[in-house]
C-alpha cells in the first residue's frame, strides 16, 4: 500500500513538475555519499567510474551494507528457481547480463522502485489520458516491480517472452492494450501475426532500436512514433517525447559527455536520486549521438539523434600497415541497409578479418551488392576487407537482439 501511495507521489512529481534538476538536489545528493558510501568519503575530487570499478568496489561503493559475493550468489538463486520477489536485507538484488563479458549485480531500494515505477509512467502514459490506461509489457523475466502498478485506476498485464507465442496473441486481443511495451525485436514477432490491437502507444525498451525497424513496427500498429525507453541497469536514462526525440533524464541525471568525435560521445551519468547503490560519474559504453538542433517539443534536457550502439560493438579491423581501425556501427548498418528488400539481419565481426552476415533468403544478386559496399568502406577507412560470409537468419526470443555486433575473439 505504502509502495503505491509511493508511486503515485513520484508520478506527480514527474508528470506536472518537471525541471532539470537544481544545485540544492545535487549538493544534497553529494553530501550524502560523502556521509553514507565508504568509497566516496575520503575523496576531494570524485572519480570516474566504470562497470568495472563498480564491482569491484562495490562493498565500498552501496550503502546498504550488502556484500558482493553474497548478493551474486542470491541473484544466481532467484534466477534459477524463478523466484523473483525476494529480498536480501531489505533491498532488491538484480543480475545485469552485460555484454562485455562482466557480470554485474545490482542493488535497489523499495523507494527506489516505486521512483522508477512512478516517473517511467508519468512520462510514458500519454498527454491528458492518464486514467483507463491498459498496458501490455513484454519482458523476459518476472518481477514484482512490473506487477507494482496494477490497480483500479490503470490495468497491467505482463507477458512471458518465453511463452508460447499464439497464447500470449490472444491473450493479447483480449486485453486490447492502449500501451504495448516491448523490446523492439518482440514488437516485429508481434506485428507479424497482425493482432487485432489499435494501441494508442508503442514502446520499445531494452534493445537498441533501430530506424529500420522503428518505421516497420510504426506502420504495423498505426502509430506516428515508436516511442523508446533509454534504460539499463544503471537506471532510467530516457525516452522519447511526442516528436519521437529521445530525451535524456535531466530532471535527476547530470550528463558528462566524453566526446569521440563532433557528434558523438559516451555519457558520464551522475544518478541524483538513487542512493541504495550511488551512480556517481558513471561512464557508460554506450555511443551516443547529439541531435543538433533543439527538439520542436520544447524541452531543455539534453535531445539525441539516437543510440547507435555499444563500444563493445565498434567493429576493428586491421589496417593496411597493420594498424587497428574502427568503424562504429552505424558504418556497418548501413552496407546492409543500402541494399534494396532487406528486412531482418543480423551482421557479426567474428574475427578480425570475418564478418558474418545473417539474412533471410538472399540472392546472390544482393550478396554482391553488400559486398561492394564493404569494399567502399574499406576504401573509405583504409583496412584490409574482411572475408564476408552469409548465412540464414534466425530469431530467437532467448537473447537481446543486436543487429550490429562484435563477437569477441
Ligand atoms: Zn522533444
Amino acid at each position: 500500500m505504502i509502495e503505491k501511495i509511493l508511486i503515485l507521489f513520484y508520478f506527480i512529481k514527474a508528470r506536472w513538475f518537471t525541471r532539470k534538476y537544481s544545485q540544492r538536489l545535487y549538493n544534497e545528493q553529494m553530501k550524502f555519499i560523502r556521509t553514507h558510501s565508504p568509497f566516496y568519503a575520503d575523496k576531494a575530487d570524485i572519480p570516474i567510474i566504470d562497470k568495472k570499478i563498480m564491482m569491484e568496489k562495490f562493498n565500498e561503493i552501496n550503502t546498504v551494507g550488502i556484500d558482493k559475493d553474497e548478493a551474486l550468489a542470491f541473484a544466481i538463486e532467484c534466477e534459477k528457481t524463478r523466484e523473483f520477489g525476494k529480498k536480501l536485507h531489505g533491498v532488491t538484488i538484480g543480475l545485469s547480463s552485460g555484454t562485455s563479458g562482466h557480470r554485474g549485480v545490482f542493488v535497489v531500494s523499495d523507494k527506489e522502485r516505486a521512483l522508477w515505477a512512478g516517473t517511467i509512467l508519468a512520462k510514458a502514459l500519454p498527454k491528458g489520458k492518464i486514467f483507463g490506461n491498459r498496458i501490455a509489457f513484454f519482458m523476459r523475466a518476472n518481477s514484482e516491480l512490473y506487477e507494482t502498478v496494477h490497480s483500479n485506476i490503470i490495468k497491467f498485464k505482463f507477458f512471458d517472452m518465453y511463452g508460447d507465442m499464439a497464447n500470449n496473441i490472444s491473450q493479447l486481443q483480449e486485453f486490447n492494450p492502449t500501451i504495448l511495451i516491448a523490446p523492439p525485436s518482440m514488437l516485429l514477432e508481434i506485428s507479424k501475426h497482425s493482432p487485432n490491437i489499435r494501441p494508442i502507444k508503442v514502446v520499445s525498451i531494452a534493445e537498441i532500436l533501430e530506424e529500420n525497424d522503428s518505421e516497420i513496427i510504426k506502420k504495423a500498429f498505426g502509430v506516428s512514433v515508436v516511442h523508446q525507453v533509454y534504460q539499463c541497469t544503471e537506471g532510467f536514462l530516457g525516452l522519447t517525447c511526442e516528436c519521437g526525440t529521445l530525451h535524456l533524464n535531466e530532471d535527476f541525471i547530470v550528463i558528462e559527455k566524453e566526446w569521440i568525435d563532433e557528434h558523438r560521445f559516451y555519457p558520464i551519468i551522475t544518478d541524483l536520486k538513487r542512493r541504495s547503490q550511488p551512480m556517481i560519474r558513471y561512464r557508460l559504453n554506450d555511443i551516443l549521438v547529439e541531435k543538433s538542433e533543439p527538439c520542436k517539443c520544447g524541452s531543455k534536457f539534453l535531445a539525441l539523434e539516437k543510440i547507435e550502439g555499444r563500444q563493445d560493438d565498434v567493429f576493428e579491423f586491421e589496417g593496411e600497415s597493420g594498424e587497428k581501425v574502427k568503424i562504429f556501427p552505424d558504418f556497418i548498418r548501413r552496407c546492409v541497409l543500402f541494399v534494396d528488400n532487406i528486412g531482418e539481419y543480423r551482421v557479426r565481426q567474428i574475427a578480425v578479418d570475418k564478418v558474418e552476415i545473417l539474412i533471410d533468403d538472399i540472392d546472390e544478386n544482393r550478396k554482391g551488392a553488400i559486398v561492394a559496399e564493404f569494399e567502399k568502406l574499406s576504401n573509405h577507412f583504409k583496412f584490409k576487407l574482411p572475408q564476408i560470409t552469409f548465412a540464414n537468419y534466425e530469431y530467437s526470443r532467448n537473447r537481446k537482439l543486436k543487429r550490429v555486433e562484435k563477437i569477441l575473439w
